[in-house]
């Protein structure tokens, strides 16, 4: 509709069109006040009033318990592979990493700059296809810390279950690219940390949830915008806030709430990856997918053909249907699909349907 096109980016991705009808209905003129939402002084009765509701429906959405704080960061997900050690560790702390892809790596990495840090298990001789077994796990004795990243952008690799662990230790999760895609229970973990660019809202604003008691304990030399006390206290406003992405936020969480919440959400999303990983299983093939089976993701799905030319085939016949950023990570190559909450189910089909022809094609 409107010359939209299927976005199958990884990030920043696709927003439902009626968020986006609406921030145009109120860009000049939120609610009657006379303002757009990018004008107003963050500390005004109407951006507390935005800023409120998408915390509570950000609350009600995912069920999150009393006990736990909700902020709203900006940086990104990146800023918070430092905020997590300066908020969580002394320098003679150690957390335990389990590396499940590129972006487990690199927040080891940054990691490593301020505290200790034990790669617990790695799939990264398998080149990060799958997720290493938790009995195999090597996790620091008397360790309190355990990182994990909860869908792995660039592999197409998600935990399917809460790791058992998050019973005895503080589980930390980075949920960029699966945050509200499905139900999520946060009472297992101690933070879930999100950037909101692929399933929530605009690049810059950064989602944190994170138990009470786990708050409070920032080293004396933690840089102000990472301490989660001086941003829990100051209701994430210790500066001015990222306002116009909190407000989108707002919108996308209103219309997941009003969808049904996040159990249609994953019904949903659930048939959409099922078109695409249906496509390759049964391509005998011509489609390979290179991550395990119980551990596919229902976001991001890379997969590749044969040769160079057939997967520029694929990408110059895609772009003929309006289908665009079907490219794999640099990193990787090959062809990635990712399909966020605001992928409609008829993008999802059409590009099983092009998978379908072209495997006809070359019969
Ligand atoms: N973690 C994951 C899983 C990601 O997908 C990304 C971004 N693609 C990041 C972290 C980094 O996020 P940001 O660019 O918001 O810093």
């Amino acid at each position: 509709s409107k010359g939209r096109i299927y976005n199958f980016s990884a990030g920043p991705a696709m927003l439902p069109v009626d968020v986006l009808e609406q921030a145009q209905k109120d860009m000049l003129n939120w609610n009657g006040s006379g303002m757009g939402v990018m004008e107003m002084s963050h500390r005004g009765k109407e951006f507390v009033s935005i800023a409120k509701a998408a915390e509570a429906d950000l609350r009600t959405l995912l069920k999150i318990p009393e006990n736990y704080k909700v902020l709203f960061m900006q940086g990104g997900a990146t800023t918070q592979f430092a905020a997590i050690p300066f908020n969580l560790t002394t320098p003679e702390d150690t957390i335990d990493f389990v590396e499940t892809g590129a972006w487990s790596t690199k927040a080891i990495k940054e990691a490593k700059k301020y505290c200790k840090v034990n790669v617990a298990a790695t799939s990264k001789a398998e080149n990060f296809t799958h997720i290493p077994e938790e009995s195999n796990w090597t996790l620091t004795p008397g360790g309190k810390l355990v990182h994990i990243c909860y869908n792995e952008t660039i592999g197409g690799v998600e935990f399917k279950d809460i790791p058992r662990c998050a019973d005895d230790v503080t589980l930390v999760a980075d949920m960029s690219s699966d945050f509200l895609s499905k139900p999520v229970d946060v009472s297992k973990f101690g933070m879930i940390y999100a950037g909101a660019q692929k399933n929530v809202g605009p690049a810059g604003v950064t989602i944190v949830i994170i138990r009470e008691d786990l708050i409070g304990k920032a080293r004396a030399d933690c840089p102000a915008m990472f301490d989660y006390k001086l941003a829990a206290d100051n209701d994430s406003m210790y500066n001015t806030p990222p306002c116009y992405g909190i407000y989108i936020c707002g919108l996308v969480f209103k219309k997941l709430l009003s969808i049904g919440g996040l159990e249609k959400v994953e019904e949903y999303n659930l048939k959409k990856c099922a078109l695409i990983y249906d496509a390759i299983d049964g391509s005998e093939g011509f489609y390979k997918a290179p991550v395990a089976k119980n551990c596919r993701s229902c976001m991001n799905i890379p997969f590749t053909m044969a040769s160079k030319e057939l997967e520029t085939e694929f990408f110059a016949e895609a772009a003929k249907r309006n289908m665009v950023q079907l490219a794999g990570h640099k990193s990787v190559g090959g062809i990635r699909v990712s399909v966020y909450n605001a992928m409609p189910m008829e993008g999802a089909e059409a590009i099983a349907q092009l998978m379908q022809e072209l495997l006809a094609r070359s019969k």
